[in-house]
């Protein structure tokens, strides 16, 4: 209902644009705080007026497909790389040219490009951690992602939904890396081991091997940062005794997914969307809105300054895996049938 009323007024507000007044629609699947600054910086610097509709990642792409050419969106940020390539093969953005953000953006981070442009774009990353009690689990038996499925590892493992685009994207990553019959053979085990049905969120699987529920745990490494940043005793006691790995670092590196955006299939104000985007490119933006949520800049050459994220991370310093996540987004039909076929719920 209030989604609707909002999704009224933006076409209103779109509608009652003039040549003076200069907007871009958003539809954002991110609700921090400091993306306030963000937006309010982007209109101080170029009077662009921004309409913003909040929804989660899912909920966006379900309303882009309902609203079609109707919609009012321009620009559409989501939080996952399965996410952005699901909205790109659902023909739900339109690729754009844009030096700015080719040149400040690496590669790997993008959609795959066609002549006719890029699709979407990264602005963040988050890797994809082992969380791990520190008590009863030795760091070298899980400082692999492939240590999940072997059998020194059975009954210790605690996931949420195999099908969540984190885990989507995860699998889809191991599956170029390993190719798929070894992918799906992986993925047998990672179910054999766990110590309980997959359920809840990534915080919930840290909590999980703090109650002692289970051993070991993946998580994405902002909901980390946020509980070492918390001044909550609570929190202060589960990080005590949880230890966290970044895996893989003698291999193929930690895998990072992205927090991303697009332009809208359907924009009226495509100028403006890509203003918009380029302007998050910008280190000053770049800052905002990847430490707003514990995350890393993807523009080159801008370094972030999150004293939990350096501290969990030996100061940013670890081995990412570098396949282009167009690719890993590319294996998430094929991920889906094999957790189908494993029972990975
Ligand atoms: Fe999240």
């Amino acid at each position: 209902m209030i989604k609707n009323l909002l999704c009224m007024a933006l076409i209103a507000a779109a509608g009652a644009a003039t040549a003076q007044e200069q907007v871009v629609n958003l539809y954002s699947a991110r609700h921090y705080s400091t993306d306030e600054a963000l937006y309010s910086n982007f209109t101080k610097a170029t009077g662009i007026k921004i309409n913003r509709v909040d929804a989660d990642d899912a909920g966006i792409l379900a309303r882009l497909k309902a609203e079609g050419t109707a919609s009012p969106a321009d620009v559409i940020l989501l939080v996952d790389a399965a996410r952005l390539y699901r909205g790109e093969v659902d023909g739900l953005f339109q690729p754009i040219q844009s030096k700015v953000l080719t040149d400040a953006i690496p590669a790997q981070y993008r959609g795959k490009a066609s002549a006719e442009g890029t699709p979407w774009f990264g602005f963040s990353t988050r890797a994809r951690v082992v969380v791990y009690d520190k008590l009863r689990v030795k760091k070298e038996d899980v400082d692999t992602y492939e240590e999940l499925g072997d059998p020194k590892n059975k009954g210790k493992v605690c996931l949420r939904s195999g099908s969540h685009p984190y885990n989507l994207s995860l699998f889809g990553a191991v599956t170029e890396h390993m190719g798929e019959q070894k992918a799906e053979a992986w993925l047998k085990g990672v179910v054999d081991n766990m110590a309980r049905a997959p359920k809840g969120g990534d915080t919930d699987q840290i909590k999980a091997v703090g109650s002692g529920e289970c051993q070991v745990a993946v998580s994405n490494s902002y909901y980390i940062a946020r509980l070492l940043r918390s001044s909550n005793p609570e929190d202060k006691a589960l990080m005590d005794k949880v230890g966290i790995v970044f895996p893989n670092q003698s291999s193929w590196g930690t895998h990072l997914n992205i927090a991303g955006g697009a332009v809208a299939k359907h924009a009226k104000n495509k100028a403006n969307a890509i203003k918009f985007l380029e302007y998050l490119a910008s280190p000053e933006a770049q800052n905002y809105f990847a430490n707003g949520n514990n995350e890393w800049p993807t523009a080159k050459g801008v370094k972030v300054n999150n004293a939990a994220l350096n501290a969990m991370s030996g100061g940013g310093d670890f081995k990412a895996e570098t396949i282009p996540l167009a690719a890993v987004g590319a294996n998430t039909t094929k991920v889906q049938q094999m957790l189908d076929r494993v029972g990975f719920r």
